[in-house]
């Protein structure tokens, strides 16, 4: 049987440092480095490497996400693989799931360990990874599946994964949905398909959105908080350039009776969406009475994000926002996702 082509994309991380002279880790290795430690991927699959990028993803940019985006779309393979830091691989997958739509399987990596220490996890992972690109389930169902994450021998769908830890090997999961495949041995065992209704109607409206960027600011609300900072930036919007904020609410919907009337302000200056602060989850619409209820905020014009993570819908909203949508057209598209 011939092997699948897989091609192996690497932007950077903690999976593509080495040590300095100082014995601090620093970005350095190349896609071709990480398919060079990793002998047995000749088994699985016909690897082409490909260095994007040597950086750190705390410091990647959505514009890099759309050249990557738009890489892909043009490559010849049967699957690809993304390996890049933790520390935004929730925000970059989900990215990459909202511009992509494509018949071959989209796998993102990376590594909680860096190679200097004992048993890092990166080999392992992108070995995993190549796996499940070229696994033939995986492949039949590319389309069905979106762009997937790979950690620590678990299959994830990029609109559920998640950080959870700054620095256990364990570092991600799927807090509402739960890992969709498994690996084990060199089997890929799937387990469960996500639900992607709304990512697949939000592809049709978004399209490959190559509008201009778009700043949106993320506000946490926190106990006792006015958010008086949103009063700050309205201030200073030109200066600030944001054209769209993301308020991470608590509980099922809410602010602090004392944040509503700058909330409500910020919402009548740009389009603004309330998500989840639990870090995921359908909210309430109709349950609570009150001026900081989700029924009120409802009624003043705030954007309801559904079940996404704040950092998932601050990511739809950039994309929102480039791709020319006005604020209705907004507001339906977060509302299918719950
Ligand atoms: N902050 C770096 C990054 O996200 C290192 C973290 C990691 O890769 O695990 O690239």
């Amino acid at each position: 049987m011939t092997k699948p082509r897989i091609h192996v994309l690497a932007l950077g991380g903690t999976i593509a440092t080495r040590p300095d002279a100082s014995g601090a880790m620093q970005m350095g290795l190349g896609a071709d480095d990480l398919v060079a430690a990793v002998p047995l991927l000749e088994g699985v699959a016909k690897i082409e490497a490909e260095t994007v990028s040597r950086v750190g993803s705390h410091s990647l940019g959505i514009d890099l996400i759309h050249t990557l985006a738009a890489k892909i779309r043009g490559l010849e393979t049967d699957g690809v693989v993304v390996t890049q830091g933790t520390d935004t691989l929730e925000e970059t997958s989900f990215l990459l799931d909202l511009l992509l739509d494509l018949d071959i399987p989209v796998v993102v990596t990376a590594a909680m360990r860096n190679p200097s220490l004992t048993s890092p996890d990166g080999p392992g992972n992108l070995l995993a990874a190549v796996r499940v690109a070229a696994d033939p389930w995986v492949y039949k169902n590319a389309k069905a599946l979106g762009v997937l994450a790979v950690m620590l021998d678990e299959v994830y769908a990029a609109a559920d994964v998640a950080k959870v830890h700054p620095t256990r090997i364990n570092g991600f999961a799927a807090t509402q949905a739960g890992p969709l495949a498994a690996l084990v041995e060199d089997r890929v065992v799937p387990m469960t398909m996500p639900v992607r209704d709304a990512v697949v109607a939000a592809r049709r409206k978004l399209g490959t959105a190559g509008g201009k960027p778009a700043p949106v600011a993320l506000f946490w609300t926190s106990l006792d908080d006015a958010l008086p900072l949103v009063l700050l930036m309205l201030a200073a919007s030109d200066r600030v350039g944001y054209r769209g904020a993301v308020i991470a609410a608590m509980g099922g919907g809410h602010v602090p009776e004392r944040a509503v009337d700058n909330v409500v302000r910020l919402a009548k200056a740009m389009p603004t969406v309330i998500s989840p602060r639990t870090g995921g989850g359908p909210m309430l619409r109709k349950t609570y009475a009150g001026p900081s209820s989700e029924i009120a905020l409802r009624e003043a014009g705030l954007i309801w994000g559904g079940r996404l993570h704040p950092l998932k819908g601050r990511v739809l909203l950039e994309t929102c926002l480039r791709a020319g949508l006005d604020r209705k057209a907004i507001a339906e598209l977060f509302d299918t996702f719950g």
